[in-house]
């Protein structure tokens, strides 16, 4: 499958990994948009959140197990997490992926 983040999940493609394990990894956004941003990855390929269901869900459950030591490892105590779900929400890698903003002060708006 042509997939970006299944190729950077495969080590195809090089990123800077921050957490990895059998079912999930974390790695830094090629262009953080705050000091620390990581992007959170299941292995296997999940579209987006609209892909999400019943018999995949514990992996996404896994990634927000592992978000809260992984922003605390990165110093974070206040941080924004965004997972965009097609055109209109920008999603521009059509892997399911969670982004974990934070390491400065942000907007109150969202959108
Ligand atoms: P989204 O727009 O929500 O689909 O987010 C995709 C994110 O992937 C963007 O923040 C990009 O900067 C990031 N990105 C694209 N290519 C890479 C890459 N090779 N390594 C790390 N992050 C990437």
């Amino acid at each position: 499958m042509d997939c970006l983040f299944c190729k950077i999940a495969a080590g195809e493609i090089p990123s800077t990994r921050v957490y990895e394990d059998d079912l999930i990894l974390a790695f830094r956004d090629i262009a953080p948009q705050t000091p620390v941003h990581i992007l959170f990855v299941p292995k296997a390929h999940i579209a987006s959140a609209d892909g999400i269901t019943p018999e995949n869900s514990a992996v996404v459950a896994h990634i927000f197990e592992t978000i809260p030591k992984v922003a605390k490892a990165e110093g974070l105590t206040s941080y924004r997490l965004v997972s965009n779900v097609g055109p209109d929400a920008c999603q521009s890698v059509k892997h399911l992926h969670f982004h974990l903003l934070g390491g400065r002060e942000m907007s109150d708006r969202m959108a």
